[in-house]
């Protein structure tokens, strides 16, 4: 799994598609970011996002 490029922890479960590059948060650091950019879609990973 991927780590949370907040806090980083093991357990990086959320994806943005509008952030740059591949990053992933955990679900806290995940709202805790975009609670300043409403705009971003946030996207549970799960089988359908997983490469
Ligand atoms: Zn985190
Ligand atoms: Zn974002």
């Amino acid at each position: 799994m991927a780590r949370c490029v907040d806090c980083l922890g093991p357990d990086a479960t959320i994806h943005c598609p509008s952030c740059l590059g591949d990053q992933a948060w955990c679900g806290p650091c995940a709202v805790k970011v975009h609670s300043r950019l409403p705009f971003h879609q946030l996207q549970w990973w799960n089988g359908l996002f997983m490469r």
